[in-house]
C-alpha cells in the first residue's frame, strides 16, 4: 500500500499537484477499499473517520482531480450513482465488471479479453481504441446457486 501511495504521489507531482494530507486520506481510503467501487459520499464518510475536519467538497474535488489525471476511473453501473475505481497498476485499458442484478455484487475481470474486438474496430472503422467500459449485467454464481436451491425447494414442496 505504501508503495502504491508513493507511485500515486509521484504521479500527482508529475502533473504539478501535491499529495496534501486531505488528498492522502482520500487516496488511502481508495486503496483500502479497492474492491468496493465507492461513491463520493461513501469515500467521504470513510475519510471523515481518519480526518474529521475534511469536507465533502474537498473529497469530491480530490476524486475529480484523481479522475482527471487517470489514477481513478469514474464508473456508473446504471443506478445513477457515480463510483470511483482505482486504475490497476500497469493496466493499459479499464477492467471489466460483472454486476449481479440479484444481489448487486460487483466482480472485476482483470484480463482485457477484447484484443480481437479492438483490432476489428480499428481495421473496420479506422477507429483507434484508447480505452473502453464493459459491464456485464447478470446473475452471479452465488445467486444462481441460491435461486436454484429455491427451485429445488419449490419442487419438493409441490410433491
Ligand atoms: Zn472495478
Ligand atoms: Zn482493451
Ligand atoms: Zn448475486
Amino acid at each position: 500500500m505504501e508503495h502504491r501511495l508513493d507511485r500515486i504521489k509521484k504521479e500527482l507531482h508529475a502533473q504539478g499537484y501535491k499529495l496534501t494530507p486531505q488528498r492522502e486520506a482520500t487516496v488511502r481510503v481508495l486503496l483500502e477499499r479497492e474492491e468496493d467501487h465507492l461513491s463520493a459520499e461513501d469515500v467521504y464518510l470513510l475519510v471523515k473517520d481518519k480526518a474529521p475536519e475534511i469536507g465533502l467538497a474537498t473529497v469530491y474535488r480530490t476524486l475529480e482531480l484523481l479522475t482527471e489525471i487517470k489514477i481513478v476511473d469514474k464508473i456508473n453501473f446504471g443506478d445513477g450513482v457515480s463510483r470511483y475505481d482505482l486504475r490497476k497498476e500497469g493496466a493499459k485499458h479499464f477492467h471489466h465488471h460483472l454486476v449481479c442484478t440479484e444481489c448487486g455484487s460487483v466482480e472485476e475481470i482483470m484480463d482485457d479479453l477484447l484484443e480481437d474486438v479492438e483490432s476489428i474496430v480499428q481495421s473496420d472503422w479506422g477507429f483507434l481504441v484508447k480505452d473502453h467500459r464493459l459491464t456485464f449485467h447478470g446473475i452471479c454464481q452465488k445467486c444462481q446457486d441460491r435461486i436454484c436451491r429455491n427451485c429445488e425447494a419449490k419442487k419438493l414442496a409441490a410433491k
